[in-house]
């Protein structure tokens, strides 16, 4: 399979990981095409295809770090057009397993913007390169091939603006078309398997509205982030600020303990909380527009990398490969590392075979497997923590793991520097071994050998008392 310095390649999707996949594929092809279904808004809008996009979409410090890499400069662009910028420690008032975690400032800052603007502000900068091409309002039907169905040589597209199918040919076709990929349908139709799954669904709901801030409040925090408490307390919630000067606020319960769309059980809902910090902050802010629901939350796993079969020319990426739980806020920031890999593997493959793509598609979803195992891990094993998750095994390497974490939560009450590495390691910038260096593992030891019993709420209160303390506003019920 030879190609002119791999003369076309072209996205299904052109959502975060269609876009950041795109940006990659700029390096390597003459020309990239991005195929979307939606029309794609001039403004920073939401779009259908995206309907997520209305609730909390937090992009994690790696995920910032590797959007500056590939557009350089969009760092500064997103706070010139607005958007707030948050120290996840100092900024952010979080009642956590134990207590409240300790605010002091951590450099892990990211920007806190709605999700169709970090996506508008990427899009922008994408157009911006000359070999890129847009084709929106157009969705792609399936997948075309040589005679043997062995390389994928194109694919068939309807465009929304007439009833015409047309046929476009590329080198490269990379599916971002989102959890709902048709891709594993599209394989079984050409004579191969579709990828074995593996889902782990903790049956967690949202629901999100937008506020505007009451007039005159000035809090000491910028973010407020009450978590839930497994096995007793199944609901949480975020408040933080994004471009506009407004709020976005989402209430999660897990279990099927779904958060109400109405306003009056919206506030009651809040006010349910672990603490009522949030329900007081937007008991009297304006709501801007409705309550949004959503319940499609469940991990998910296409693994492509275990299929012995595949055809060349063809690789999946994002969402469509690995959806994640979204309350650990890992899709974009897991895209993006997707699409470093995607960079990698490129580089090899035309060093290696000169202008050569086959082999590329195993190569690619074989490596990107192993960048998922990761944060795979951190949210099924969260999931994992409540008897009504299903699928998955609680095993005793992941409760043990749980044990540890719960362990490591209550030392880094008392011990930022424990706090900024656990906040550090849920924002990718640290492996989660970095949870077992000496200096954690040693006090956590000393802690299980001083402690009476296990998570003790004599422990409990000792720390809560310690930690960062403001007015009832801030108590935990
Ligand atoms: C409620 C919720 C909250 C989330 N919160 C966070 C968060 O805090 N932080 C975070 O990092 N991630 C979060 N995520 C995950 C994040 O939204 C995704 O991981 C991220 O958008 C990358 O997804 P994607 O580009 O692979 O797919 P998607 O964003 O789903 O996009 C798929 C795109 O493909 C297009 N498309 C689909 N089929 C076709 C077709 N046949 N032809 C042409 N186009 C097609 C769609 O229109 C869409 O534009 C959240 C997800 C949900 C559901």
């Amino acid at each position: 399979m030879k190609t002119d310095k791999g003369r076309h390649a072209l996205v299904i999707g052109g959502s975060m990981a269609g876009l950041l996949a795109a940006r990659i594929l700029t390096n390597h092809f003459d020309r990239v095409t991005v195929v979307e279904r939606d029309f794609l808004p001039e403004e920073p809008q939401p779009r259908p295809g995206v309907p997520q996009a209305k609730h909390v979409h937090v992009l994690l410090a790696r995920g910032k770090q590797i959007l500056e890499q590939l557009f350089p400069g969009i760092d500064a662009e997103l706070t010139a057009a607005g958007a707030p910028s948050v120290d996840w420690a100092a900024d952010c008032l979080w009642l956590g397993l134990w207590g409240w975690t300790p605010r002091f400032p951590s450099h892990v800052v990211t920007h806190t913007c709605s999700r169709h603007f970090l996506e508008w502000v990427v899009r922008r900068r994408l157009t911006a390169y000359s070999n890129v091409q847009f084709l929106d309002g157009t969705q792609v039907r399936e997948l075309l091939t040589d005679e043997s169905r062995s390389i994928v040589t194109g694919v068939r597209v309807h465009s929304r603006n007439d009833t015409q199918e047309t046929e476009l040919t590329a080198d490269l076709v990379v599916d971002a078309s989102g959890r709902n990929s048709p891709l594993p349908k599209w394989l079984e139709d050409l004579g191969y398997s579709a990828p074995p799954e593996t889902a782990i669904n903790s049956f967690l709901g949202y629901s999100t509205c937008w506020y505007q801030p009451p007039e005159g409040f000035q809090p000491d925090w910028k973010v407020l982030l009450i978590s839930y408490r497994p096995p007793e307390n199944e609901r949480s919630g975020l408040l933080y600020p994004v471009e506009g000067n407004r709020w976005i606020v989402n209430l999660a319960g897990v279990a099927r303990d779904y958060p109400p769309t109405d306003e009056a059980g919206f506030l009651e809902f809040a006010s349910s909380l672990r603490s009522p910090s949030i329900y007081e902050a937007i008991k009297n802010a304006k709501p801007l527009g409705a309550i949004h629901g959503y319940r499609r939350t469940e991990n998910r796993w296409r693994h492509y990398e275990k299929l012995s079969k595949l055809p060349e020319g063809l690789i999946a990426i994002g969402d469509a490969v690995c959806a994640f739980n979204p309350f650990y806020g890992q899709g974009m920031t897991t895209a993006a590392l997707g699409a470093l890999t995607l960079d990698n593997c490129l580089h090899q493959q035309f060093q290696r075979s000169q202008n050569n793509l086959t082999g590329l598609t195993r190569r690619f979803q074989k490596q990107l497997a192993h960048i998922l195992k990761t944060p795979w891990l951190m949210a099924a094993g969260e999931d994992l923590r409540w008897a009504t998750t299903e699928g998955g095994k609680r095993s005793w390497v992941t409760q043990l793991m749980q044990r540890y974490m719960d362990r490591v939560l209550l030392l880094a009450l008392d011990h930022p520097e424990v706090h900024r590495t656990f906040v550090e390691v849920i924002h990718m910038l640290k492996p989660s071994t970095a949870l077992f260096h000496p200096h954690i593992l040693l006090r956590v030891l000393r802690q299980i050998g001083a402690s009476p019993k296990e998570g003790s709420s004599k422990v409990m209160t000792n720390s809560l008392t310690h930690s960062y303390n403001s007015p009832a506003l801030h108590h935990e019920r």
